[in-house]
């Protein structure tokens, strides 16, 4: 697919609207506490049964954090009380215990951790929580795997990155946000520039694949100069990929964010500016736009999965690994398991007392329909290839295009009108110019936006400026 991009601050204002980010299709609003953990453990035997060699995916979720930064939307525990973490490894533990069992020997390619602050655990729970796990499934060990861990430069020194390496991460994402001090303190977020660098240059020594840099732009004092220095730095130290994040200001659904000073916002004029600045720098640096918020070297896998058609969007953003099962594990995760969604219970003392009982804490989710999974194949083919091709769609799932999205393809005529994508007899390809607006395109093939849903939705989802 064409790779390239082109800015226009015209048309981003003039699509400027709230939607879902599409990590998933439907979308985690859709999840219904009906679907229950019999319901997870039928769905999940049934899917190994069916399907005995394909590859899983885990993912945990580490909810502990030292400190809190304002414009946070994740779903943590803020404490500095580091004992928390030992009891929440047990049951970490028991639920692999039941968890396990579902999936038979089938190998695990993918790994994540997540959080909160994944390196809130000490170098010896780190290396418990991969034995346990290594203990309950089939790990991948060749260099195929694609294990990940959401680091923060503040909980790292270099023994505990080479540490990560010795226990099998070959990837590694960190916050960044913005190097300014004055931004830093706004977001109660201080973290300096030298020791940030240093944790990078270290993490290529101890053999990370790829290392990956989460930048955010639309953040309280912030401005084009000091943001730009930002940028240039971590240009400077090469990531594979850079995500640079929106900031959605959010405080109804976010208390965390009542910490930001709504004055030291900068204006959407400023955010325009900061994000063209951030594309203008990157991509003049050699970076290509994967999509939403995300760009990476052209010799990074996510690049070169784009370009061979195999890219796949999930929880944690682009994929390379389309057809894992993805299992959830920790308070609040999510996962994906057949044709369906399950969320493991967010309150802590609840996630405990159902592993007490043994009890998996799925509680809620849902098993997808048809027009779900036909949906979801077009959504992620818009988000990660920006092309869809009828004729592919009408094999795989018995349909006919033009009539099962006639109104659908009328609603697609401003977007034409605009340059944001051609339409041809067998085809929809989004432009260089639609690519920062693909998720506006995407909204169109969500069922879910559709008049009699939209209650439950509209204030529920960032704006995209
Ligand atoms: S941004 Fe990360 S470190 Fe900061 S509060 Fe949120 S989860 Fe914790």
């Amino acid at each position: 697919m064409e790779q390239r991009l082109e800015f226009s601050a015209d048309l981003l204002k003039k699509y400027d609207q709230t939607g879902p980010r599409y990590t998933s299709y439907p979308t985690a609003l859709q999840f219904d506490t009906n679907f229950e953990q019999q319901t997870y453990s039928e769905i999940a035997k049934q899917a190994s049964a069916n399907h005995p060699n394909r590859a899983l995916s885990l993912y945990f979720h580490i909810p502990f954090c030292d400190t809190i930064c304002y414009y946070c939307g994740c779903s943590k525990i803020v404490t500095r009380d580091h004992s928390r973490a030992a009891p929440y490894l047990e049951y970490l533990n028991k639920e692999l215990q039941l968890q396990a069992p579902l999936f038979g020997k089938r190998k695990v390619t993918q790994l994540h951790w997540g959080g909160g602050t994944p390196t809130f655990l000490d170098n010896q729970q780190i290396t418990e929580l991969m034995e346990m796990t290594a203990a309950a499934f089939n790990l991948e060990q060749s260099d195929e795997r694609e294990f990940s861990i959401e680091i923060d430069p503040r909980s790292v020194d270099k023994e505990k990155v080479s540490l990560l390496a010795k226990v099998g991460f070959n990837r590694l994402s960190m916050g960044v946000q913005d190097f300014d001090p004055a931004v830093q303190k706004a977001v109660n977020r201080i973290q300096s520039k030298e020791e940030t660098l240093e944790i990078i240059e270290h993490a290529r020594l101890s053999g990370f694949k790829s290392i990956s840099v989460d930048l955010i732009y639309g953040l309280p004092k912030q401005n084009l100069a000091s943001f730009g220095q930002t940028l240039d730095s971590i240009i400077d130290v090469r990531p594979d990929r850079v995500a640079v994040y929106n900031y959605a200001h959010m405080p109804h659904l976010f208390k965390t964010q009542r910490g930001i000073h709504e004055d030291e916002l900068p204006s959407s004029d400023t955010k325009l500016k900061l994000l063209s600045l951030t594309i203008e720098k990157l991509t003049q640096a050699g970076y290509l736009y994967i999509g939403m918020d995300h760009f990476s070297l052209p010799e990074d896998e996510l690049a070169i999965a784009q370009k061979q058609g195999t890219l796949h969007r999930n929880f944690q953003g682009y994929s390379t690994h389309a057809e894992c099962d993805l299992i959830g594990l920790g308070l609040t995760s999510i996962g994906k398991v057949g044709n369906s969604y399950s969320q493991n219970k967010k309150d802590i003392e609840e996630y405990y007392a159902m592993l007490d009982q043994n009890q998996l804490t799925v509680f809620r989710g849902m098993k997808l329909t048809d027009d779900d999974i036909l949906r979801r194949h077009i959504i992620n083919e818009l988000m990660c290839h920006s092309y869809i091709s009828y004729s592919e769609v009408n094999d795989r799932y018995g349909i006919q295009f033009n009539q099962y999205f006639k109104d659908e393809l009328t609603q697609l005529e401003s977007f034409i009108e605009d340059g944001l994508l051609h339409l041809s007899d067998d085809s929809i390809q989004i432009t260089p110019a639609g690519r920062m607006l693909t998720r506006n395109v995407a909204m169109v093939f969500d069922a879910y936006l559709k008049p009699k849903h939209l209650e439950i939705s509209t204030n529920r989802y960032s704006r995209l400026i």
